[in-house]
């Protein structure tokens, strides 16, 4: 069996993992990248919505309006759903999601994710040049549609507040709707109209040009599993079918499953998940449609992918590896094609990934607290596309002793206990 040696292992080829791995190699260390897969972003960074979202300044926190956390208990929501028999492990992870929700808390999250969601569309710019694939990238931003005065309203206000850190928008009445997509049909009240975040029509084929690059400029890529990890002498290493790899550094990106490596070693980070699904329809004749489209009220997303028109779902709280339930897709596919012309499914099923996040919707990034070369960078919840490379950027920064882009404070495992 083969050893491999390196100065950094990074756990996980999810687009969190291989930006790091990246940002690492530029800065001259030796890295391998190790993923239970063969290939790069065949995972959560394989299923999102392709939105790199610029202009999302404020995370998504646990709602404060009463009328709407009655929805959500009762499971009437189109946004949320829980699965009863889970609710017991997933009930002290929503205390902690609400309590950290307050205005000044949510506040705070945005102030420390502020730099990075700034820098996300340069950041990812920059490696899609160098890997060769600007075509993966469109520059469409993306439309929040809203069916009600009262949700336009709320939309609008979302938007004069994010207006004042430099997001551009745009409020569209239903004329300017038709105008952007032709082919929608509905009774919309209006919506708003985000022109700077890129979309990408195929985010799976973004973390595996981002992979290819990696290895192209010599880094290496092994298939091994992240709960083989042990450590000895001042050295950490993993082991797969291939064989072994060690280093002094290693970099926890595993998504939502970074707690099998956290936990073992003592860590008790409130690591949670937003389940989602996707699905993929045919445009029906030669209906276009130019942009992602949130039907935000109805809780659902189009967007046009490469392999069709992507259905993805609002967040069903389940444990991580329960069985999926695509109610939230059954729910939302007579919606959507009321909305848009959608003919047969591409997909056989329903795809299910899980948002990897911590209560106050910040990522983890930095130095473990315990373990001598031991980082972590994982938590990245509903922006893990846009954060990516940004985030990669940061902890390659800490990690080699740069002055990092933005203040790492607020990203600690520390402020966990
Ligand atoms: C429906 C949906 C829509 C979304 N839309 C957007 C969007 O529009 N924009 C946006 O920015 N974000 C979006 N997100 C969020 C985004 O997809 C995630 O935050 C991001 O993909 C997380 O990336 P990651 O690299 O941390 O995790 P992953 O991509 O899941 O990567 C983790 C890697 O760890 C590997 N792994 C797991 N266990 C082991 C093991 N034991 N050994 C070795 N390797 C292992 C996996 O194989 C995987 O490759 C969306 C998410 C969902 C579910």
């Amino acid at each position: 069996m083969a050893e491999f040696k390196a100065d950094v292992l990074v756990l996980g080829a999810g687009m969190v993992g291989v930006s790091a791995a990246l940002h690492l190699q530029q800065r001259g260390r030796d890295v391998i990248l190790v993923d239970r897969h063969e290939l790069a972003g065949e995972e959560t960074s394989f299923g999102n919505a392709g939105i790199i979202e610029s202009a999302s300044v404020f995370p998504l926190m646990f709602p404060r309006d009463f009328g709407l956390i009655l929805q959500y208990a009762l499971n009437r929501s189109p946004h949320v759903r829980y699965s009863l028999s889970d609710l017991p492990t997933s009930l002290p992870w929503l205390l902690r999601y609400f309590l950290a929700s307050s205005p000044e808390r949510a506040l705070h999250s945005a102030m420390a994710e502020l730099p990075l969601i700034q820098r996300s569309l340069l950041e990812h710019e920059a490696l899609m040049a160098e890997a060769g694939v600007p075509d993966l990238l469109r520059r469409t931003g993306w439309i929040k549609l809203f069916r009600s005065d009262a949700t336009l309203a709320n939309g609008v206000r979302d938007f004069e507040r994010a207006r004042q850190y430099g997001v551009a928008g745009e409020v569209l009445d239903g004329k300017a709707i038709m105008a952007r997509e032709p082919n929608l049909t509905g009774e919309f009240a209006g919506a708003v109209y985000y022109p700077a975040p890129g979309f990408v029509p195929d985010p799976g084929a973004l973390a595996k040009a981002y992979a290819a690059l990696f290895t192209r400029k010599g880094g290496r890529f092994l298939v091994g599993d992240a709960r083989t990890l042990e450590q000895g002498d001042g050295r950490w290493r993993v082991s797969g079918p291939e064989g072994g790899a060690s280093a002094r550094e290693i970099v926890v990106a595993l998504g939502p499953w970074s707690d099998l490596v956290f936990r073992p070693l003592g860590y008790s980070i409130p690591l949670g998940v937003k389940r989602g699904y996707h699905l993929h329809l045919a445009p029906r004749g030669n209906a276009v449609l130019s942009h992602p489209v949130l039907d935000s009220d109805l809780g659902y997303l189009l967007a046009p992918m490469n392999r069709g028109i992507r259905l993805t779902t609002g967040v069903e709280f389940a444990r991580r590896d329960a069985p999926p339930n695509p109610i939230q897709i059954e729910q939302a596919l007579p919606r959507a094609h009321a909305l848009f012309p959608l003919g047969e499914a591409v997909d056989a099923k329903p795809w299910k990934g899980a948002r990897p996040c911590l209560p106050d919707m910040v990522p983890v990034i930095g130095k473990a607290p315990r373990h001598a070369g031991l980082w972590f960078d994982f938590g990245h919840q509903h922006h893990g596309l846009t954060l990516g490379p940004a985030t990669g950027r940061l902890l390659a920064e800490m990690m080699t002793g740069e002055t990092p882009f933005a203040d790492p404070t607020p990203f600690a495992a520390a402020r966990f206990g």
